[in-house]
């Protein structure tokens, strides 16, 4: 039963484990938003596997897809090699890139995790540029091996990894509602990009040379921190100026989450270089990167790896890509993503424990904040944690899963399927609103 499986688990698992910690629960079925659990309860899933569920759990095109290798007989696995599977995957996902990448871009498949893909694309711009260092953004989130954590914002996780071989240098990422310019108002992107300006013309700066920037264009994991575009804008002028190649990790923004297909394409950039995960694969383990053909400078099997040829996900991420193209579903993302944005301004407007509401698309954050306090200078309060962890709780005892993230896991995340029926939207809602209301008594 539920209660033995946990405990089982716990007794051997890593201590390291993080979901299994908060989520006290055995999914044993699962079909479009809902997840069923062993003991028969329903949850309304917002955590879509971490983002990979474009189409929810078990979406017929995606199992149909599946089934079609598995009752052809096809091998499941096929490293490099060329396959069906790979070409129809390729060309689905070209039909969906920006203009210059679909035109002119190159594919390495990596794999099989996000992270994979972060790594191979700061191999391959430092292999292009020849130059070691990397800009990165406070915050960031880009994954777990040591080229990854070198860049992302999260110290903790990688201070024993120190000495990694990638040297990135952190700029302040447009966050806000926690301005680190410490002035907020409205003016935090602009002072963002006049800093990373200003700093790479320093000659005294301390970065010499950077082979690359490297960014998400909504931070996810650092709290769901949508940068404004035209911060993006600026950030690919600044980087073409100077002949830096720009990598957007639209690892979890990607596949319409955001609102158009890729998020970069919401605010019109065009980057060198793309990595993409999570959602391209319909929920199977897949990652590529996609760039520039200038930037194409490896040497054969300068970048290798045994699982790039999963033909299962290449079939569900080909039916899953085909599915948000052909139905648009990016519109239907960005349509329910102001719903929720609206409501979340109103649930907001009834709680103090609520210091910001943000998002774009289905990305969507709540901050949590110490209801009691007085904001600082920026109109921020203190971050609540503890009250976030609640609210979670509160959640998942209503039949909800949401996820925690950002600075200081205070952030309610809400990642749900572009799929959400109107009555998932309303019943979110209103469980979300009871958890607040819950939490906060
Ligand atoms: N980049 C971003 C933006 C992510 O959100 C994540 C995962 N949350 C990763 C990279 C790493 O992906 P993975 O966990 O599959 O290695």
């Amino acid at each position: 039963d539920r209660g033995a499986i946990i405990d089982r688990q716990r007794a051997r698992e890593s201590s390291a484990r993080t979901y299994a910690r908060t989520l006290a629960m055995v999914p044993v079925q699962a079909h479009g938003m809902t997840v069923v659990g062993a003991d028969g309860r329903r949850y309304l899933d917002c955590l879509s596997g971490a983002g990979t569920l474009a189409l929810g759990h078990n979406h017929p095109v995606v199992v149909e897809a599946v089934r079609r290798v598995i009752d052809a007989g096809a091998p499941w696995h096929s490293l490099d090699i060329a396959t069906p599977q790979k070409d129809e995957f390729t060309d689905e996902l070209f039909a969906t890139l920006p203009r210059s990448l679909a035109e002119n871009g190159r594919i390495q498949f990596c794999g099989p995790a996000g992270t994979d893909a972060v790594e191979a694309a700061l191999k391959l711009t430092r292999t292009a540029t020849g130059r070691q260092s990397v800009l990165a953004f406070t915050g960031a989130y880009h994954g777990m091996t040591a080229g990854a954590l070198a860049v992302s914002g999260g110290v903790a996780a990688k201070s024993p990894m120190a000495g990694a071989a990638t040297e990135a240098v952190r700029l302040p990422y447009p966050y806000e509602y926690r301005c680190p310019f410490g002035v907020g108002a409205g003016r935090t992107a602009e002072l963002s990009a006049s800093f990373v300006e200003r700093f790479l013309d320093d000659p005294n700066g301390g970065v010499v040379d950077p082979g690359a920037m490297i960014l998400e264009v909504v931070q996810g994991e650092g709290g769901v921190v949508p940068a404004p575009h035209a911060w993006l804008q600026q950030m690919r002028r600044i980087t073409a100026d100077r002949d830096i190649p720009l990598i957007l990790d639209e690892v979890q923004t990607g596949v319409g989450r955001t609102g158009s297909f890729w998020a970069c394409q919401g605010a019109g950039v065009e980057p060198d270089v793309m990595v993409l995960s999570k959602a391209i694969g319909g929920t199977l383990p897949l990652a590529v990167v996609v760039y520039a053909d200038h930037l194409d400078s490896w040497e054969p099997g300068a970048h290798a790896g045994t699982f790039r040829g999963t033909t299962l996900a290449m079939a569900a991420g080909a039916a899953t890509l085909r599915f948000v193209r052909e139905n648009e579903l990016h519109r239907r993302a960005a349509e329910v993503g102001d719903q929720f944005l609206a409501a979340l301004g109103g649930l907001a407007h009834a709680h103090r424990c609520i210091g910001d509401v943000r998002g774009r698309g289905l990305m969507l954050g709540v901050e949590i904040v110490e209801p009691d306090s007085t904001p600082d200078a920026t109109g921020a309060r203190p971050a609540a944690p503890a009250l976030a962890l609640r609210i979670r709780q509160e959640c998942l005892a209503r039949g909800l899963i949401v996820e925690l993230g950002g600075r200081h896991d205070a952030v309610v995340r809400l990642l749900p399927p572009l799929v959400i029926t109107d009555q998932e939207v309303g019943a979110v809602l209103d469980r979300l609103g009871e958890a607040v209301a819950a939490a906060e008594r």
